[in-house]
């Protein structure tokens, strides 16, 4: 009876070291390790090839989608979560690309590689045809003074001038030019991609980012194609045609996929540590964000098989709809305004798999201040110790970062990602194995860390606060234009 007392003293000690308020450093350093070596020893590769290869593109609103949300929530209860749900949003118009056929017809005879830029609506019927504009100013000004041009033709985006200001500052310009071209009489607008071999791709995000229909036919057309028009234009009328039926609906649901490990002694507070989980149509989105998705459902697992939960709560969330106009996590913030108070911190990995940097951290130097003591002791060993003061606004940590809440993207190289993003080379194979895992491990050991940690990460900025960050970073125009942000 004796030699027994010893071990149960040790173990209520410990018992009580972990879900009491004291955790030293030595302690939190090595659950975080434990938190790592299981993410990077674990099945990344086999759950990003069963994601991207089963299911393939992923687009919002389509079965191929529906049936991969249904497979995540299965994999966050096989590593034992019970809180699994599903977050539901009502896309206003499903759309699912169609056939496409396109032609150079004078002054001479080609096919063309030209698809359907998403959510834009079916040509008529037999097609659009006619001679080609080519327009490099958007501004109604411009657009009005130029009427008898554009009526009744093909309208060719000058895209270098066009976009000279960059995408953010002309998005707003592109969005209210769509009603004027059709105003005018245009039969549709042509973007020209930038990418060597006519690879499309480059265009698929300039619908209107709410999951509703455009005014009229948008399509994108290869590089090489675009540049043999535009030499053909300086010296004769040149026609072309295409045609493409897109299906179209009215409003359809989505589901994200949200789980929850319910914390211990601090378990009203939260960290989301989410992804998106659709995709765009041309390739299975396996950088873009499979891998994301894999990081996200890989660093639940690590913390499930802890032998205690976290201190603060963690939500793991694989979002429908970022593609489109991040609809998913918009509607999240929305939907638990009340209980945003207790969100400490969001956790975003949209980047892809690339090698490992640290973190890009919204614009904020508190935030920047305490990921420099942190990260030499808990990521540098991973090769994520800088710490990026950019405010990107570009992927699900956006709409929290709009609320204050202290939000964080996975900062790794992109390079590789940039070179194959929404084109149909986005293929499982692209995923660098080592890079991949150390990345999840790195998501991993943050949201476990902050989940630890005596006091919050950081406090949730006023809604002046963030509006400074937004002036800061040139951002707020481009909100303001998306209806995202009231000053
Ligand atoms: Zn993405």
């Amino acid at each position: 009876m004796k030699r027994n007392r010893g071990p149960l003293l040790v173990l209520v000690l410990v018992v009580y070291v972990r879900t009491g308020s004291a955790q030293t450093q030595v302690q939190l350093q090595q659950e975080a390790k434990e938190v790592a070596v299981s993410v990077l020893a674990g099945p990344s590769m086999q759950e990003i090839e069963a994601l991207c290869d089963r299911f393939g593109a992923r687009l919002t609103g389509t079965a191929a989608y529906d049936h991969a949300a249904e497979w995540a929530a299965a994999r966050f209860r096989a590593a034992g979560i019970q809180d699994v749900k599903f977050e539901k949003i009502t896309v206003p118009n499903g759309w699912q690309r169609g056939w496409a056929e396109s032609y150079l017809y004078s002054p001479v005879q080609r096919k063309l590689h030209l698809e359907s830029v998403s959510w834009t609506p079916s040509t008529p019927r037999d097609g659009v045809n006619g001679e080609v504009v080519v327009v490099s100013d958007i501004s109604e000004t411009a657009l009005r003074g130029s009427t008898s041009a554009i009526r009744d033709h093909i309208v060719l985006f000058d895209a270098e001038h066009v976009f000279a200001a960059g995408f953010n500052k002309t998005y707003a310009k592109l969005i209210a030019s769509y009603p004027i071209f059709k105003a005018l009489g245009a039969q549709a607008l042509v973007l020209p991609d930038a990418v060597p071999n006519n690879v499309l791709g480059d265009w698929l995000d300039i619908d209107n980012g709410k999951g509703e229909i455009l005014p009229l036919p948008i399509a994108e057309i290869g590089m090489e194609d675009a540049l043999l028009i535009r030499r053909l234009l300086a010296k004769s009328p040149v026609t072309i045609g295409f045609s493409y039926q897109n299906q179209i609906s009215g409003p359809v649901p989505s589901n994200s996929v949200i789980a929850e490990i319910r914390g211990s002694d601090k378990a009203d507070e939260w960290i989301l540590v989410g992804a998106h989980l659709d995709s765009w149509d041309f390739a299975t989105g396996a950088q873009d964000d499979g891998t994301g998705a894999i990081m996200v459902l890989e660093a639940a697992r690590a913390v499930a098989q802890l032998p205690h939960p976290p201190r603060r709560s963690i939500r793991f969330a694989l979002w429908t709809g970022e593609e489109p106009g991040l609809l998913g996590s918009r509607a999240y913030v929305k939907a638990h305004a009340k209980e945003l108070d207790h969100c400490v911190a969001v956790i975003n990995t949209d980047n892809g798999a690339g090698r490992p940097r640290g973190w890009i951290v919204e614009g904020r130097d508190d935030l920047k201040a305490t990921l420099d003591e942190l990260a030499p002791i808990y990521l540098k060993e991973y090769g994520a110790d800088q710490v990026s003061l950019e405010t990107t606004f570009d992927s699900d940590q956006g709409p929290f970062m709009l609320q204050g809440i202290p939000s964080f993207d996975l900062w790794v190289d992109d390079v590789p990602y940039n070179a194959i993003h929404h084109k149909s080379s986005d293929t499982v194979d692209k995923i660098d194995p080592a890079y991949f895992k150390t990345d999840g491990a790195i998501v991993a050991v943050l949201a476990y860390v902050i989940a630890q940690r005596e006091e919050p990460i950081a406090p949730r900025l006023s809604h002046a606060a963030v509006g400074e960050i937004l002036k800061k970073a040139q951002l707020d125009g481009y909100l303001i234009a998306h209806g995202d942000w009231q000053p």
